[in-house]
């Protein structure tokens, strides 16, 4: 049972498992099992004898996180539970947890999300008075974001005269005061961005160099998922952490490096090489998840970037089916055309509706989909867009939570301090929060004695508000998570609020929140978590992203949407890329340069190797953009393919149907020039019966045998069942691969 893993594995694969000891890094393809290998790495690590606790891995969602702890523990048992996994955030949100008090914040901060920040950034804009159409709040926080991701302190970004000059360029020179002031401000609320739970991290281990011992002793394999994808700041935290024992592993592909636009930074592959130069490279080749057409697409398509390392992909997969692209008048006959196919491959091949996946480049493209497999009545479920935790009446209550654990958090008691409605005025508030300003003093703070600063006519529903909250604080201290939180939501008028609104809208709110209820009952049931309270429960929320949401949804089989960007690391059947369109995909507000351009082309790449059996593009001529219908052109990327391994495919009510389509004119030309490698041994030309297609009597059809098809063209069967004298034949046709059919229906020639 001991080794049993390692027969799972290829040799390349077994090696980096193997490999135990010294920093290492698989830089491979995708599908090449760079997840599984750190998978059955961490397994093997735990049936050497190393204590789970001394393990940390770092994956990019907690979906991933939690998919890997599942198939650890399949190998070495409920010892998997100790192990530290999770997403950069999750990880050192939990460390911050313990050590916070010693950067000056407390223990209980609380994590804004980007809508906290965003408020934020806009209070502080209009306090200073600048224009906020210069300063829009989401611009102000792409800077800051940026400079927390390469680690540059407020300090830094006030005296440095590159920034200066960079901003004063763009005409706004009050960035790096915006930065000190958003900084302030968190930090008097108790408050952590997103970015700051890293940023802050880099700060706690190097001010205290005892903190950083702590935690090297501590992780003596540290390993790294979707490497590609970390920013400065990740990579000086994996670097410190490992310093000591040099145990590093990490693994990840140059090709499917999709976050430059966040601080993604390739260049930690290459410092990798320089950190450590006694480094053991592993290289994987192989793709296990897609077939040979698949594979030889993406790499055709990544062929046409400059920036990559070398790699040659195969897979000794079936060739499969060839990739289909479908031409489509209007986005809306796009999402018909895509609807209509998954239900038809799920009929013809007994699939489920989990087996497919619909993406796109932007989150927006999803209405045309959804309203197509509504009429078809074929369910589906949205990964992103307005998740649960956006929702108002859940960050309302939440808001209510979040201070009950923090009450200096300033976002979240300006939110609910008049709601429900309880006389607080606008005035009343500007008044509270300029004291705060000149006193230095947290909103909270005044909040609380507010008796101090305000008649008590104004003062007295003030600090009503602040003893209740006072007493939540210390129910909250007493009572688990959901005793808390339930009673909060009462006790603090919600629930009779929304109650009291009877419109449907109104309904789905009170929906919501006992929804809400429910999902922190389950969480304190679980008899796994240790940490009940309710302030364990709000850093659990703090830290879904939009692609966890992917399980939260479920409920029974569904075709599963989302962007491309959710896409990554995960792998489905059949594959549907939608909206293949010049300024859709590559999208126009990325590409001003050949690197951005480089970076949608391995989006692409990322798109096509989600794909496992069957992978089809589409396009629309014509699409609805900001209320006008305009012209589309089809995407630059289709013509990147390698015609070889595609199939050009056209609605019925498409001029040209049938033919094939002129604008592909050169594509088909392309074709006939093309090498002889690697095979594809039948024409991707349309199959056309012939005239005198003449069906013959099949009752006595045997496996092995030839077969025409009026439609599908060639093939052979492979298999006959019969059921209640109803005879299914799985056919594998030449051009479209494999077909269940039923054979009284079928119309088959026997050749
Ligand atoms: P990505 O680049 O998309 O993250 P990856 O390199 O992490 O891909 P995995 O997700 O680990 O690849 O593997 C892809 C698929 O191939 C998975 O379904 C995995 O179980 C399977 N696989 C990997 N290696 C093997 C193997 N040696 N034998 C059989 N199946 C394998
Ligand atoms: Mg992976």
């Amino acid at each position: 049972m001991a080794t049993d893993y390692l027969s799972l594995l290829n040799t390349s694969q077994a090696a980096a498992v193997m490999q135990t000891e010294g920093p290492c890094m698989i830089i491979a393809g995708a599908g090449s099992g760079k997840t599984r290998v750190l998978t059955y790495r961490i397994a093997h690590l735990l049936e050497q004898g190393v204590d789970p606790f001394n393990i940390l891995a770092l994956t990019f969602t907690n979906k991933a996180a939690k998919e890997m702890r599942a198939r650890v523990e399949k190998v070495v048992g409920p010892n998997a539970r100790n192990l530290w996994m999770g997403t950069f955030h999750s990880v050192f949100a939990k460390i911050l947890r313990s050590e916070a008090d010693k950067i000056g914040y407390p223990r209980s901060f609380t994590i804004y999300d980007s809508q906290d920040s965003k408020t934020l950034v806009g209070q502080i804009v209009k306090e200073l008075e600048l224009d906020d159409k210069l300063y829009k709040p989401s611009l102000v926080l792409g800077r800051i974001s940026a400079a927390k991701n390469k680690l540059i302190s407020v300090n830094q970004y006030l005296n440095d005269p590159a920034i200066k000059a960079d901003d004063e360029a763009a005409l706004r020179p009050k960035i790096g005061v915006l930065y000190q002031q958003y900084q302030q401000r968190c930090f008097k609320a108790g408050a952590m961005d997103f970015d700051d739970l890293l940023y802050q991290t880099n700060v706690l281990f190097k001010e205290h160099t005892d903190v950083l011992n702590k935690y090297q002793n501590m992780f003596r394999f540290v390993m790294v998922d979707e490497y590609q994808d970390t920013n400065y700041s990740q990579y000086l935290i994996t670097r410190k952490l490992a310093a000591k024992e040099r145990n590093i592993c990490v693994v990840g592909d140059d090709a499917q490096s999709i976050y430059a636009f966040r601080g993604a930074d390739i260049s930690n592959i290459l410092n990798f090489e320089k950190d450590y130069p006694e480094l053991n490279i592993f290289k994987l080749e192989q793709n296990y998840r897609s077939t040979k057409n698949i594979v030889w697409a993406a790499n055709s398509v990544i062929k046409n970037n400059q920036a990559q390392l070398r790699k040659d992909v195969f897979s000794e997969n079936e060739e499969g089916t060839l990739i289909e692209v479908l031409k489509a008048a209007s986005d809306n006959e796009e999402g018909k055309l895509v609807a209509n196919s998954i239900f038809e491959d799920k009929m013809n091949h007994h699939l489920s509706y989990d087996d497919f996946a619909i993406l796109y480049r932007t989150n927006a493209q999803s209405r045309a989909m959804e309203e197509s497999l509504r009429k078809l009545n074929i369910k589906y479920k949205i990964v992103g867009g307005l998740s649960f935790y956006q929702r108002k009446e859940i960050k309302d209550l939440v808001a209510y939570l979040r201070l009950t654990v923090n009450p200096n958090d300033e976002q979240a008691l300006r939110r609910v301090i008049n709601y429900p409605k309880r006389g607080i005025g606008d005035t009343t508030i500007s008044k509270l929060i300029n004291v705060a300003e000149e006193s230095n003093h947290s909103f909270w703070e005044v909040v609380s004695s507010a008796e101090q600063f305000l008649p008590a006519r104004v003062s007295n529903p003030v600090v009503g508000f602040a003893e209740k909250i006072k007493s939540y604080t210390v129910l909250a201290g007493k009572e688990d998570a959901f005793e808390a939180a339930k009673f909060i939501a009462k006790n603090s008028g919600m629930l009779e609020e929304l109650y009291a609104d009877k419109s449907i809208e109104g309904l789905s709110r009170y929906e919501n929140i006992q929804e809400l209820l429910n999902g922190i009952k389950e969480y304190v049931d679980d008899p796994e978590r240790e940490d009940k309270s309710l302030g364990a429960f709000l850093q659990d929320i703090a830290l879904v992203t939009d692609t966890d949401l992917k399980d939260a949804a479920q409920d029974g089989e569904a075709v599963t949407l989302m962007t491309i960007h959710s896409a990554k690391g995960l792998e489905f059947r059949n594959v549907y890329i939608v909206g293949m369109e010049e300024n859709l995909f590559p999208s126009q507000m990325m590409i001003t340069s050949r690197a951005d351009l480089e970076e949608e082309r391995r989006l692409f790449y990322v798109a096509i190797t989600r794909a496992e059996k069957k992978l089809t593009l589409s396009y629309a001529t014509s699409r609805y953009q900001w209320g006008n219908l305009r012209s589309c052109e089809k995407s630059r990327f289709l013509d990147e393919i390698d015609p070889r391994y595609v199939h050009f495919k056209f609605a019925a009510g498409t001029p040209g149907a049938g033919q094939p389509d002129p604008t592909f004119q050169h594509v088909f030309e392309r074709r006939s020039n093309l090498l002889p490698t690697p095979v594809r041994k039948t024409a991707a030309t349309k199959y056309v019966a012939p005239a005198d297609f003449a069906p013959s009597d099949t009752s006595n059809l045997q496996s092995g045998q030839r077969v025409e098809h009026p439609k599908f063209g060639f093939g052979t069967v492979s298999a006959l069942e019969t059921q209640q004298g109803t005879t299914k034949a799985t056919i594998l046709f030449e051009e479209v691969g494999e077909k269940v059919l039923l054979l009284s229906f079928a119309k088959l020639r026997v050749l």
